[in-house]
């Protein structure tokens, strides 16, 4: 799988799969990587993500016999829904859910399901940290709602994936995956949803590292982070740790004061990045994504093993200005920051060093900031 599907084989395989169907159109909804403010998103804080050259492509044209049909081209496999069955079906754990999740909160919309036929192809790795799951909630909500207008498709994305997985996830994800630009990352704010694009300095690449493991724990710890965030605020008597500031939380117990720690400091550091993209000071931003990550472990305690490594050894290769885990910890990618000229060296001294950490290979991938979703056939 590499960036920039091939579409004229996408529409020829979703022929050969629904010999009967109708006409395919094509909708394409982006990944994203968040080059800063991680775990802010839940908190009503600042993020900084752009939408990323690889994508999830789902074709979808009307079928004739009254159902509702997805093949995934990743699991191989094809789950088909009579329309009359579709508001009640319930979560089993099974990626066709995510499909599910779509219809019901299309649904609930007052917008009908129409029969269909759906072929999803993902460039985005699952579970890799650069938000597979928002690309194919995004990419579904286009392709069933025929985009309609006037629908707020990234928040219907994300009422789909809250609903489907139970996970109280931020809107980020969805959100990026709809506004992405080519060479800028978008600051989004949380609490307003203001948000406005941030041209990257062309002299530096970000490259993302899959680390392969994605640990047990994370789903709970995710949930756990959420929760203790609440509380934090709680205790400070605000609606969000949005709203506290540094000098308030030396009172509170000392696991929710790191949260809330990692959470202030973390919005604080999206806004320098911020600055330092405008300015062109690719070792500011670099030295703030490393903060990050310093802050991610020791304050929010969401890294491992396994990220810490990756950041390290990124950290030793020169050319490389900042790294950091992405994404809710416990797994997934880390980022790093560097040189154009050094892309290559990273990936050398990456690939043989996790090797023999961990016995793994990992997956290397520059990312370029690229265009949110749209039809992209015909
Ligand atoms: P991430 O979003 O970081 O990639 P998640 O665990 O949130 O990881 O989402 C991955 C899940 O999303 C998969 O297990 C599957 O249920 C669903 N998914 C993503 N892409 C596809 C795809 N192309 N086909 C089917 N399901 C997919
Ligand atoms: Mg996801």
């Amino acid at each position: 799988m590499s960036a920039g599907m091939n579409l004229p084989d996408t529409v020829r395989q979703f022929r050969d799969l629904y010999p009967a169907s109708g006409e395919p159109v094509v909708w394409r909804a982006p990944g994203r990587v968040n080059l800063i403010g991680e775990h802010t998103d839940y908190n009503l804080g600042l993020v900084l993500p752009m939408a990323i050259d690889l994508a999830c492509y789902v074709t979808a044209a009307p079928s004739k016999d009254g159902r509702l049909r997805a093949y995934s081209q990743q699991f191989q496999e094809v789950v088909e829904w009579r329309l009359e069955d579709l508001a009640a079906i319930a979560p089993r754990g099974h990626w066709s859910d995510r499909v599910a999740g779509v219809v019901w909160v299309l649904l609930r919309q007052g917008i009908p399901i129409n029969a269909t036929d759906l072929l999803i192809d993902s460039e985005v790795p699952l579970g890799g940290g650069l938000s597979s799951s928002a690309a194919l909630g995004v990419a579904l909500t286009l392709a069933l709602s025929e985009n309609r207008p006037g629908i707020d498709v990234a928040g219907l994305a994300r009422a789909a994936e809250v609903d489907t997985v139970g996970l109280p996830c931020g809107i980020m994800d969805q959100f990026i995956s709809v506004k992405g630009q080519p060479g800028a990352a978008i600051f989004l704010d949380c609490r307003s949803l203001q948000w406005h694009p941030v041209p990257l300095p062309r002299n530096c690449a970000m490259v993302v590292v899959n680390s392969m493991v994605k640990h047990e724990l994370a789903n709970s710890a995710y949930r756990t982070r959420v929760a203790e965030c609440a509380e934090a605020a709680k205790s400070l008597g605000v609606a969000s740790l949005r709203y506290a500031e540094l000098s308030q939380i030396d009172g509170l117990d000392p696991v929710l004061r790191r949260r809330a720690r990692h959470v202030i400091t973390e919005n604080n550091r999206v806004q320098e990045f911020v600055d330092a993209a405008m300015a062109g000071d690719v070792g500011g931003m670099g030295r703030l994504v490393t903060q990050s990550h310093e802050s991610l472990r020791d304050d929010h305690e969401v890294s491992c093993a396994e990220l810490d490594f990756l950041v390290e050894t990124a950290l030793n290769v020169e050319g490389v200005v900042g790294s950091r885990m992405i994404g809710g910890g416990f797994g997934g990618s880390t980022l790093a920051l560097l040189h154009p000229g050094r892309v290559e060296a990273l990936q050398a001294a990456v690939r043989t060093r996790y090797r023999e950490f961990s016995g793994m290979s990992p997956e290397v991938q520059v990312s370029r900031a690229s265009a949110g979703a749209s039809r992209v056939y015909p």
